[in-house]
């Protein structure tokens, strides 16, 4: 059966402008990194990703690389887009970026112009869009004149395949060269993409969440949860089969659980129980606490996980004490 979209759907999510732009995006984002690549099944895709548009979630953020196989999260939205999304495609902001390994040889990564609007090129065609919400640099690219990313971006946009361009975990300094470069091309720096969480907090330590501030630069923060590590469940002793955690190759390294990090996640979840809140609910409401911040771009397994993560949005508000605590339990 054809999906059709929750007339409420507008009824309970909040939306928060990106920086100085004209872009509203969801508090609450959902990324297609790690859970609807090759092996997910299209029903199951479709059940995660149709009631995150039910709630309001008009965001879904995608890079070339996701999947695993790298490309196959593209294409598996672009058969949701095809078969269920299209009659909401202009109620959507669909990103992808470009930046990490893709293809061989020299020009399948990092951020020469040859490789970021080939990259483009290969995102829109697996998604089967003309053109991207948002198209990022995925990271800082040291050998390349920044000019030239940036001037990729800029074709991007000027030949209509993304409306607004962003960078991801850029370091300040370079975050503020972007800008500059970018203006003087009279393009927007429209969004930041960094990682952020209660355990993870670089962009506070080298102030690149103020210069987006300054600067108007909309933040969407990923891996708010710290990939699950917020949620608590490696501080118990119940089964971690099919968790991230448990694929000893996978992104959630023996340094993200180390002890050190459990003894914190341990006292944030007394907080939470004390505000009558699930762990990755507060995790959402702190990184959503800061003004700069846009959108928590959350991932998830299942359906049930989703549901969990939008009860954030029955309670936002943190008081000073509250955030005083949570920053004894996790500043090293
Ligand atoms: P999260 O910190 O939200 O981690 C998601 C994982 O946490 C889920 O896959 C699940 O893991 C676990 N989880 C989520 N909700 C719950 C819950 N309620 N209870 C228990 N466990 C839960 O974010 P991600 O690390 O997945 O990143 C989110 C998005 O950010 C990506 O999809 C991508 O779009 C973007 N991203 C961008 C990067 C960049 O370089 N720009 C890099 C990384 C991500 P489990 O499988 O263990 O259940």
């Amino acid at each position: 059966m054809t999906y059709r979209a929750d007339n409420a759907r507008y009824d309970t999510m909040q939306y928060r402008r990106s920086g100085r732009s004209g872009l509203k995006l969801p508090v609450v984002s959902l990324g297609l990194w790690q859970n609807f690549g090759g092996t997910r099944d299209y029903p199951g895709a479709m059940e995660i990703l149709g009631y995150a548009f039910d709630r309001g979630i008009t965001h879904f953020d995608l890079a070339n690389n996701y999947g695993p196989p790298a490309g196959s999260a593209e294409e598996l939205f672009g058969q949701v887009l095809a078969r269920d999304f299209r009659p909401y495609r202009d109620e959507m902001i669909i990103s992808t970026k470009a930046g990490y390994n893709m293809w061989p040889g020299p020009y399948g990564e990092w951020g020469s112009r040859k490789y970021m609007l080939a990259s483009l090129d290969q995102s829109l065609k697996r998604m089967g869009l003309d053109y991207v919400d948002i198209f990022y640099s995925h990271r800082f690219d040291p050998e390349t004149p920044l000019e030239e990313t940036m001037g990729a971006l800029a074709h991007a946009v000027r030949s209509g395949k993304a409306l607004y361009v962003g960078i991801s975990s850029y370091p300040e300094k370079e975050t503020r060269e972007a800008h500059r470069i970018l203006k003087e091309m009279g393009v927007a720096t429209t969004i930041h993409q960094p990682s952020y969480s209660m355990i993870n907090r670089w962009i506070e330590n080298d102030h690149t969440i103020e210069a987006c501030g300054e600067l108007g630069i909309g933040v969407i923060a990923f891996s708010p949860l710290a990939q699950g590590v917020l949620s608590g469940k490696y501080n118990s002793n119940t089964s971690k089969e099919g968790t991230r955690g448990a694929n000893p190759n996978g992104s959630l390294r023996a340094s993200h659980i180390e002890p050190r990090v459990l003894a914190a996640v341990d006292k944030v979840g007394e907080i939470a129980r004390q505000r009558g809140q699930s762990m990755v609910q507060l995790a959402l409401a702190w990184v959503l606490r800061r003004p700069e911040m846009t959108s928590a771009l959350i991932g998830v397994r299942t359906l049930e996980q989703l549901k969990d993560n939008l009860g954030v949005l029955d309670n936002m508000e943190l008081s000073p004490e509250e955030i005083a605590a949570i920053d004894d339990a996790t500043r090293d």
